[in-house]
């Protein structure tokens, strides 16, 4: 995810993902593709759960959204945000927080915590939030 925001354009980031569901579908292919297998219970059979792009075990009925076990599971800002932060931070990782803040119209703060998750995902400090993760790997190169 990491080179894959970085070969793109801004005009081009904003053209792929300009709301929240561009973003939940793009999270879902990522992690599950067509290979999904429940966390659970092993079962490889889903259907649709309650929220867009979630998956819903058909056996043991266990849900899984389309952001659990990624750097985006529980951010307080609008995915769309979040996903911005992640191109500016993969774009430069220097960035500064006040100009995300600014690009994005978030709070300072909300933009230097979600950053510091990122980068955390980055260096592979946090195994288990594999934001980035492509083809099975969890640094995001
Ligand atoms: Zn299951």
């Amino acid at each position: 995810m990491k080179s894959y925001f970085k070969t793109m354009g801004e005009a081009e980031f904003e053209k792929c993902f300009p709301n929240e569901e561009s973003c939940l579908e793009f999270l879902a292919n990522k992690k599950w593709g067509e290979d999904w297998v429940c966390k659970k219970c092993g079962n490889t059979n889903y259907c649709k759960g309650k929220k867009p792009y979630s998956r819903r075990c058909t056996r043991c009925k266990s849900e899984e959204s389309a952001t659990s076990h990624t750097v985006f599971h529980n951010v307080r800002i609008p995915l769309k945000k979040a996903f911005k932060i992640a191109f500016m931070v993969c774009h430069d990782p220097e960035v500064s927080t006040y100009k995300i803040s600014d690009n994005i119209h978030t709070r300072q703060m909300t933009c230097w915590k979600f950053k510091k998750r990122i980068m955390e995902c980055m260096e592979g400090k946090k195994k288990l939030v594999p934001f980035l993760q492509i083809d099975g790997r969890t640094t995001g190169e």
